[in-house]
């Protein structure tokens, strides 16, 4: 089924059209893109605009993040229930923040909830209750109804699903947080990157491991890929890739820079935000740079110690 749409898909123009008609929107705020035959990303919504991505296969569904609470994650299930009823066989979390991961509870019945084993680690008992606490001054809707539910299959290194005609690689890299995972659909030539990759918004790197992100993007870029659907921000083709790519590099090279002209903190940051706001005017989440400078200055000069 897929053979046709493809040479279709490898013209980045097309691709922007085809996700423009396809595209449609919901009553509740949220926006269910077909990005390819069976595989849909809802974007927006209320609050934090995290994605979810679903696969339907003709052996049941595959879903991808749960959004930020409960309320949000029954909203998801309508939007699939739109598309398919059948069983949702497997739900996946590309890492640990709540805001894909708070919905769980909805999906407890799937087949399974799988992660990399760092996730089950920073989603249990007492850390699971912190990190549902630091969601609390945003004062999301709906979030006190969120019970923190844990993945229950948990790998380290790699994993593979194959259903209904598809096989889906889960592979664990450090990036974004110390649990990251990105999925492979090798028939859509499609890669899920969680927050490894966010489209035109600044990322979170309150938990960044920055060098081993710029590694997982190279990880990332060397896989036979057509569409990237980002953690948050619209699906698309390889220049969502490149732009976050771009994005980290520039953030080291500046950082490195202030590091080897003996700069504080605070002149690097001076230096760096002036060229990146430059750069990335048109980005969400412009606020997030001190904080990624600080992140970046502090990773490279332990490395520089060392
Ligand atoms: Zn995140």
């Amino acid at each position: 089924m897929a053979a046709k749409g493809f040479k279709y898909l490898a013209s980045t123009a097309f691709f922007s059209i085809f996700l423009a008609v396809s595209g449609f929107c919901s009553a509740e705020g949220l926006k269910t893109v077909e990005v390819w035959k069976n595989l849909f990303t809802v974007v927006n919504g209320d609050g934090v605009d995290s994605n979810t991505t679903f696969l339907i296969t003709r052996d049941g569904v595959v879903v991808v993040d749960t959004r930020v609470t409960p309320n949000e994650a029954e909203k998801l299930l309508v939007e699939i229930r739109k598309q398919t009823n059948l069983a949702i066989v497997y739900t996946i979390n590309t890492h640990y923040h709540g805001d894909h991961t708070f919905g769980n509870q909805v999906f407890q019945n799937s087949g399974a909830i799988i992660a990399h084993e760092n996730v089950r680690r920073s989603l249990f008992g007492d850390s699971g209750k912190d990190h549902l606490d630091s969601f609390k001054p945003e004062n999301i809707h709906g979030l006190d109804k969120t019970v923190v539910t844990p993945p229950n299959m948990v790998f380290k290194d790699e994993m593979e699903i194959f259903l209904g005609g598809y096989s889906l690689r889960l592979i664990h890299v450090r990036g974004h947080t110390d649990g990251d995972l990105f999925i492979y659909i090798k028939e859509l030539k499609t890669l899920i990157t969680g927050d490894l990759v966010v489209y035109k918004k600044i990322p979170d790197m309150s938990d960044a491991y920055i060098e081993d992100w710029i590694s997982a993007m190279n990880k990332l870029g060397n896989l036979d890929a057509e569409i990237y659907i980002p953690g948050h921000g619209d699906p698309g083709g390889k220049p969502v890739l490149l732009a976050m790519r771009h994005y980290l590099f520039n953030l080291k090279t500046l950082v490195l820079k202030g590091l080897e002209e003996g700069k504080s903190l605070k002149e690097t940051q001076d230096a760096a935000r002036a060229v990146l706001i430059k750069k990335y005017k048109g980005w969400e989440n412009l606020d997030l740079i001190d904080a990624n400078i600080q992140r970046a200055y502090l990773e490279y000069s332990l490395r520089k110690d060392s």
